[in-house]
């Protein structure tokens, strides 16, 4: 079939499969380029593997360091005449990718919020790898499943207290309007960190503890956000901000269950706003993305997931550094996002936007061209009007 984007709002309903596969090699080609990370991890469990921080993740610890890994993810497989959804699309290349490098590749396609993947991702390391030493935790999920009681809790992108107005962008249309969001319910900020919080992170550690899965000195690192004050309402202090807070309090104790396993940590990296799947969801985060992307590359410290996770494994974790935590105890690959500098020109900016100088005043465009390649478009070398199959197996 021909394969175009079909964009709904903040989604595409459509992947490119080799368009995919073309853009998980442009991540694999970054880490050659900056050259093997001394140290690095061998053998490393991903929670979140298939698109996003996860992947970059796991492409820099296989490509970076020659690590064996394991990826947890939840896709929609394809089907004879159906694209898949992306991250399935890009965890094939990056397999296949992988293992024509001679490096263990496997992945585990299911709800990693469940009770029985959790098992499964336990017999399958037992098996294959005996133990890991890092588990990266970088799931975005709409919603979860309770393991223990059944109950589905689903996470809102609100504000806590009162109603939050700012400007946002139909990044699509290329609309700036002005948006109303009501506060949260006490049920919603509890669901909420029940999705995003750390519960389910604790579960997948002490489970990897409890069956000796964890080699001596193994560290975790789990990702947040925390961006400047025009979107502190809608994420710093929303919901999402108290389901991020509870990330913080998950990675203390996940901290002091690793210092007794050999000397190993857990903590929380901060990274920079970038388009993926999950930040496309937020009302007014796109447009402060479009805002930073535009000033950001003016000066030359513009990154995306992979020079993210890149320069995070290269020289915080691993490469003979330790990690340079903040006072709250993070590690901060957002500071060049917070740089006073960007940031007093993104408060300059701001105020002025509207639909009509969208184009010139903020990188809308390659917010866009970010956007259409997480799903496979606008890939170089790519012909697009040509038959594709769009059923691609895992192998
Ligand atoms: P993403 O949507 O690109 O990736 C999410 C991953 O989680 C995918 O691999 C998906 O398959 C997997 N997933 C979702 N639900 C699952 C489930 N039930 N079981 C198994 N896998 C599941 O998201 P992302 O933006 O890379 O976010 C990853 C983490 O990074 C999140 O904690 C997010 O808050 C954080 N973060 C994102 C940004 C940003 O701007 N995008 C910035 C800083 C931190």
């Amino acid at each position: 079939m021909i394969i175009k984007p079909k964009v709904r709002g903040f989604v595409c309903v459509t992947a490119h499969p080799e368009g995919c596969a073309a853009h998980v090699q442009e991540w694999i080609d970054h880490v050659k380029a900056r050259g093997p990370i001394s140290g690095g991890p061998k053998k490393v469990l991903v929670i979140g593997a298939s698109t996003g921080y996860g992947l970059a993740s796991r492409v820099t610890a296989a490509f970076g360091s020659g690590a064996a890994t394991l990826g947890v993810f939840f896709d929609r497989p394809s089907e004879e005449g159906r694209p898949a959804t992306p991250g399935w699309y890009n965890t094939i290349a990056f397999m296949q990718a992988a293992r024509a490098a001679g490096l263990y590749a496997k992945s585990l396609n299911g709800d990693a919020f469940s009770a029985d993947i959790k098992q499964q991702t336990l017999d399958l390391i037992r098996a294959d790898l005996g133990q890991v030493d890092l588990v990266v935790y970088s799931l975005a999920s709409p919603r979860r499943t309770h393991p223990k009681t059944g109950a589905v809790h689903k996470s809102c992108l609100k504000p806590i207290g009162q109603s939050y107005t700012n400007k946002t962008v139909d990044t699509d249309k290329g609309l700036v309007s002005t948006v109303t969001i009501d506060p949260a319910n006490d049920q919603e900020i509890a669901d909420t960190v029940a999705v995003m919080g750390g519960e389910d992170w604790e579960l997948w550690m002490q489970a990897l503890s409890d069956a000796k899965l964890l080699a001596p000195g193994a560290q975790s690192v789990a990702y947040s956000y925390i961006g400047p004050d025009v979107t502190w309402a809608i994420y710093k202090n929303g919901t999402i901000g108290m389901a991020k807070n509870d990330l913080e309090r998950a990675a203390r104790h996940i901290d002091s269950l690793l210092k007794l396993n050999g000397g190993g940590r857990a903590f929380i990296s901060v990274n920079k706003a970038l388009v993926t799947q999950a930040s496309s969801a937020i009302p007014v985060v796109p447009l402060y993305i479009s805002i930073l992307y535009k000033i950001m590359k003016a000066a030359g410290t513009h990154e995306g997931c992979i020079e993210q996770m890149q320069r995070l494994f290269a020289t915080q974790m691993y490469g003979g550094h330790t990690p340079k935590f903040d006072e709250a105890g993070r590690v901060r690959v957002d500071d060049w996002e917070m740089r006073p500098e960007i940031q007093a020109a993104v408060r300059e900016i701001w105020p002025r936007i509207t639909t009509e100088n969208l184009a010139a005043e903020t990188d809308i465009a390659g917010y866009r061209s970010e956007f259409l390649k997480l799903f496979g478009f606008g890939l170089p070398g790519i012909n697009y009007d040509v038959e594709t199959e769009p059923h691609v197996p895992m192998p």
